[in-house]
């Protein structure tokens, strides 16, 4: 069994079974199974698989086609041009937080030695992305201390100054003592779970995804809490859920002022950012 043969037939089995980008996702896997990257399997194609490697190769190949994210195979996200550690305690970092990232960096180029905070860390890809971007010092809160054992792995892994810290959103941060803060909160109404990707649905922590109240709960609070903590001119910057638009500007009517709508490459407003008052 050559590199190449196992290659095409694990891509064969994906797509049989209709996993989305079959033959990029048995590259991935079959990189992971060889400890290598994908272009050291295009350069060995004519190797032949070493057994161990093979054996690997399929469990990956079962455990995909069972509907577990490759990144949960893998262990690991790129994001902002960084590889994280993932793992089931953690949403997997999406492509489109990059733009609530973005935001937040634009904002930290003008307000240099700002106090900023991620709100709901999760695996720190936000907190550590910002971090290092910046060059500066960043806090980061979670309430589940599985995705903190997660988010400390990415500040070791990658070297970043972040304090992370245990707390139910923002009710362990000193009133108005923040400039910035960012948050990806969950905002998936439950309704939606019957539509959603299973992968997402039956693999990512539900704590991370789906917020009661039609997806508002933690929108509702995080802006509340938010309103103390943040000192008044600084910004709070937040993903946008499909649909959260209208309600969460909503929610911001009042206490906030310089409302900011950022949209994603498909066009859906994707951020939102607004000045304490
Ligand atoms: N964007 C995620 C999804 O794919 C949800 C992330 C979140 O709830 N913050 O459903």
């Amino acid at each position: 069994m050559t590199v190449q043969t196992a290659l095409l037939q694990g891509a064969e089995l994906l797509e049989g079974a209709n996993v989305a980008a079959p033959r990029l996702t048995a590259e991935v896997l079959l990189a992971h199974a060889l400890h290598c990257d994908r272009a050291w399997i295009y350069a060995h194609g004519n190797d032949d698989l070493p057994e161990r490697a093979w054996i690997h190769f399929g469990r990956y190949l079962n455990e995909r086609l069972g509907g577990k994210p490759t990144q949960y195979i893998t262990c690991r996200q790129e994001f902002f041009g960084r590889e994280f550690y993932v793992n089931r305690d953690v949403l997997i970092p999406r492509p489109e937080t990059e733009h609530l990232v973005e935001t937040a960096l634009e904002w930290m180029k003008r307000n240099p030695g700002s106090r900023v905070i991620d709100v709901g860390t999760g695996s720190g890809a936000i907190a550590v992305t910002l971090a290092l971007e910046a060059g500066c010092h960043v806090l980061a809160c979670d309430i589940s201390t599985a995705a903190l054992q997660v988010s400390h792995r990415n500040r070791q892994n990658l070297n970043a100054p972040v304090s992370f810290f245990a707390a139910d959103l923002t009710s362990a941060i000193r009133p108005q003592s923040i400039d910035l803060l960012v948050s990806n909160p969950p905002y998936v109404p439950g309704e939606d779970a019957s539509n959603m990707q299973r992968e997402v649905r039956d693999w990512e922590p539900h704590i991370a995804l789906f917020a009661s109240g039609d997806g508002f709960e933690i929108y509702q609070r995080l802006i509340a809490g938010a309103r103390t903590v943040v000192k008044p001119g600084g910004r709070l910057m937040m993903e946008l859920g499909y649909r959260s638009l209208d309600r969460v500007r909503e929610m911001l009517a009042v206490d906030w002022s310089d409302i900011a709508v950022i949209s994603d490459l498909a066009g859906w407003p994707r951020v939102i950012a607004a000045t304490r008052i």
